[in-house]
């Protein structure tokens, strides 16, 4: 077990550092219902991500779920199937049909060339997903969704601390979803957040999370529960101090990856993209079985040997769910099919040893059959 090493490890402040900061709710005893914890992490995120007005929730997941309902959508919603089953599931849940858009082949965003042809006058919004923390072709999304009178909800949850332009990725459309997952750049253990533009949906948001409860005698909303509790906050307050350290020492192996695989054919990397300071999130690898030698199944399991645990990420993709059998066609996002069948995202996390990834990279490197 020991010398496993897996896709990614979470960010832990020291120890003390996390006691000295749950110490005073010994004192307060308020271990939840947005305590001071909770208050003080939407402050300081509201500054770190540069957005409006943030909202504070136990995961992404039920940030999408919420955000979706608060903006009272109905029937179609357009979105990809390169994402994380939450980004599917948010969508049904909320009783609306998901319309699979294809990602296009440089970044994995949704191809906002095959988009507009998809809308209807069925079509309330779009939930395009900054996938591996690839920002989305925004300019064009505002387009079509004003053209069409769509919302726009991204799912953020791959690009805390992202920026496109200048302005933090949380900016952008009319909401995006955070995830603060123990798995992701910043986590506060289990959370997430939304971002917002217009104070009402805020309002809307802040119900639902709690019951749908206005006050003490109304309760106009059908909620859910979805507050994040004060030792999840007090996580977030401490990991928020060392995040942007924790990017730089991601780079650094991102940096390496790059050096070692960069110039090897049937290899295809993540290229950086246009106007946007990335957060290192994830590096996914996408594989030319022809030319590289090898399948992306067989690297996956020669690195596996290794006790080195690679992920498939995003396969399958979300439209062959079981859940969803013979409701979806994969073959209508063929680009998705494809690269959902070639892609591994390799270990990545802040303190991931460089000579680590140099194994990582032979044995990648060993698989390699070419003539
Ligand atoms: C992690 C993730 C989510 C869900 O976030 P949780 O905090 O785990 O509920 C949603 N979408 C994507 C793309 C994710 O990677």
């Amino acid at each position: 077990m020991r010398n496993e090493i897996l896709v990614t490890r979470s960010s832990m402040p020291a120890l003390e550092e996390y006691v000295d900061e749950i110490k005073d709710m010994w004192e307060s005893h308020w271990l939840t219902n947005m305590g001071a914890k909770h208050r003080q992490l939407q402050v300081r995120l509201k500054e770190y991500l540069g957005v409006e007005n943030i909202d504070l929730l136990t995961n992404g997941h039920m940030a999408l779920e919420l955000s979706l309902q608060a903006m009272k959508l109905q029937g179609e919603v357009i979105t990809t199937p390169f994402t994380f089953a939450s980004t599917t599931h948010a969508i049904v849940r909320n009783g609306l049909t998901p319309v699979f858009c294809d990602i296009n082949p440089n970044d994995y965003t949704i191809d906002t060339e095959k988009l507009e042809g998809l809308v209807t006058d069925r079509t309330s919004a779009i939930v395009p997903v900054h996938v591996y923390g690839n920002v989305c072709h925004i300019e064009e999304i505002d387009r079509i969704a004003r053209k069409y009178g769509l919302k726009v909800l991204y799912d953020a949850a791959h690009t805390f601390g992202t920026q496109y332009k200048g302005k933090g990725i949380g900016t952008y459309g009319d909401a995006s979803c955070f995830s603060f997952h123990a798995t992701k750049v910043f986590n506060t253990i289990e959370g997430g957040a939304v971002s917002f533009k217009d104070a009402e949906f805020g309002k809307i948001i802040y119900q639902l999370k709690n019951f749908g409860i206005r006050d003490q005698e109304v309760v106009d909303g059908v909620g859910a529960n979805a507050k994040m509790n004060e030792f999840c906050a007090a996580m977030g307050l401490c990991n928020l101090r060392h995040v942007d350290e924790e990017i730089a020492r991601r780079k650094k192996v991102v940096t390496r990856y790059n050096e070692r695989l960069a110039s090897v054919n049937g290899i295809r990397l993540n290229q950086p993209q246009k106007d946007v300071k990335t957060n290192y999130a994830y590096y996914p690898v996408v594989f030319d079985e022809r030319i590289f030698g090898s399948s992306r199944n067989e690297v996956f399991a020669a690195l596996e040997a290794e006790g080195i645990y690679a992920r498939k990420y995003f396969y399958p993709l979300t439209n062959t769910f079981d859940c969803f059998h013979g409701k979806f066609d994969a073959g209508r996002t063929p680009v998705a099919l494809s690269v959902s069948k070639r892609v591994l995202t390799l270990p990545l996390y802040a303190d991931l040893d460089l000579d680590i990834v140099d194994r990582i990279c032979d044995v990648i490197l060993s698989c390699r059959k070419q003539k």
